[in-house]
């Protein structure tokens, strides 16, 4: 028997946050696929990867420097792990603003033992001084170290292992062009679909030993807006409402229930991507509106906006990025029961480009 009524449940302030929380630290590692073949979706990646891998390690060379870029929580550090695990070699994990002074990446880079595993999450977020120093590392593994100071400063140069650096960003873009240009392989991770994310949802229940009906995991992949770490958060969300209202089992109606009461719509749209959408519409007549001013306007950061809400917006088709900013479209409009009038500037959609060339620097002008 379900019960609904008069349960309470407490609610975390954003569960479909895709950026890591420490709730997740625990079954995150227990979930992580250990290799390419258990890794769900991303075909095309996965795919070139394993020609990439087996050309390495037939060659007994290290892998090219891999950039992996896309939204947080589709699996780019995961990868990087089974990378390493795939090529039989050591994987260091550290981020870019971990490494604060370019003796820090030294001392990284000198550590690593013969075809070892880099990975720099948050790569766009290196120090000019510590990028500076990856440039000859990654072209002609070596470093330039300066010792000493003033006139009697000398630069020695130091040889390094043959090592492969994995680079992961949210932003491709902030990337600089040198920086970019000494990654062999660049590959963009994509938001997965709903039947990928099924099998995510069916496969970390399997792992954790929760009985969960294929309707039920459907039901919660179709709410986690394409990222897999936002479905195995509201899996183990749901888990807690099956305990509580029924007998543990996950079904479509438990997943239902648990999803409403966390406020996540059956689209997957949260209350900040509801209210983001009736601010352009209710505020800015369906806008152009700019980023800034629309991160003010519903006191949230402008970066949340950019990388947890617009992407998955966009995919849906419910926004458009002009060159003067964001904008409603007519799904969005009638997602939310609004009426569109016909001058608003998501209704002219030849004048938008939904996933335009320009969709970067689009917006910020106010
Ligand atoms: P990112 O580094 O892109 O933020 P992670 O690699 O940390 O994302 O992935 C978040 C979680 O999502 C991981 O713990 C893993 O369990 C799960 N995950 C990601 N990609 C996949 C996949 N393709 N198949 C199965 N689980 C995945």
């Amino acid at each position: 028997m379900i019960e609904t009524e008069d349960m309470e449940f407490e609610v975390a302030p954003r569960i479909i946050t895709p950026e890591n929380i420490t709730d997740d630290g625990d079954i995150e590692m227990t979930l992580r696929p250990q290799t390419l073949h258990e890794y769900i979706g991303q075909d095309k990646v996965k795919e070139n990867l394993a020609v990439y891998i087996a050309a390495a390690k037939k060659r007994s060379e290290p892998l090219d420097h891999v950039l992996l870029y896309g939204p947080p929580g589709l699996g780019k550090t995961t990868l990087s792990a089974i990378i390493a695990h795939e090529l039989g070699v050591n994987l260091r994990v550290t981020t870019g603003p971990a490494i604060e002074k370019p003796g820090d990446l030294v001392s990284l880079l000198t550590s690593l033992s013969d075809n070892d595993v880099l990975f720099i999450d948050e790569i766009h977020r290196l120090s000019r001084a510590v990028e500076e120093i990856l440039y000859p590392a990654l072209e002609d593994r070596v470093i330039d170290i300066i010792i000493g100071k003033g006139p009697a400063a000398r630069s020695i140069r130091m040889d390094l292992k043959p090592f492969t650096l994995i680079g992961a960003t949210t932003r491709a873009g902030q990337l600089s062009a040198p920086l970019r240009d000494r990654f062999g392989v660049i590959q963009r991770l994509e938001l997965y679909t709903t039947e990928q994310l099924t099998d995510i949802v069916r496969r970390s229940a399997m792992i954790l030993g929760i009985p969960c009906e294929t309707d039920g995991a459907a039901e919660i992949a179709g709410r986690a807006r394409g990222t897999p770490r936002i479905a195995n958060r509201l899996l183990k969300r749901v888990r807690d409402f099956a305990d509580v209202m029924g007998n543990g089992q996950i079904t479509r109606q438990i997943a239902n229930i648990a999803l409403s009461r966390l406020e996540i719509d059956p689209l997957g749209l949260d209350s900040l991507d509801r209210r983001m959408l009736d601010m352009i519409i209710k505020g800015y007549g369906g806008g152009p509106v700019g980023l800034e001013t629309l991160a003010s306007a519903i006191g949230e950061e402008a970066v949340t906006i950019e990388d947890v809400c617009e992407p998955f917006l966009m995919q849906l088709g419910f926004l458009g990025r002009t060159p003067r900013g964001r904008c409603a479209t007519r799904l969005a409009y009638e997602h939310l029961g609004y009426a569109m009038p016909e001058n608003a500037a998501g209704a002219m959609s030849g004048q938008m480009s939904l996933f335009g060339d320009n969709a970067d620097s689009a917006g910020n002008a106010e």
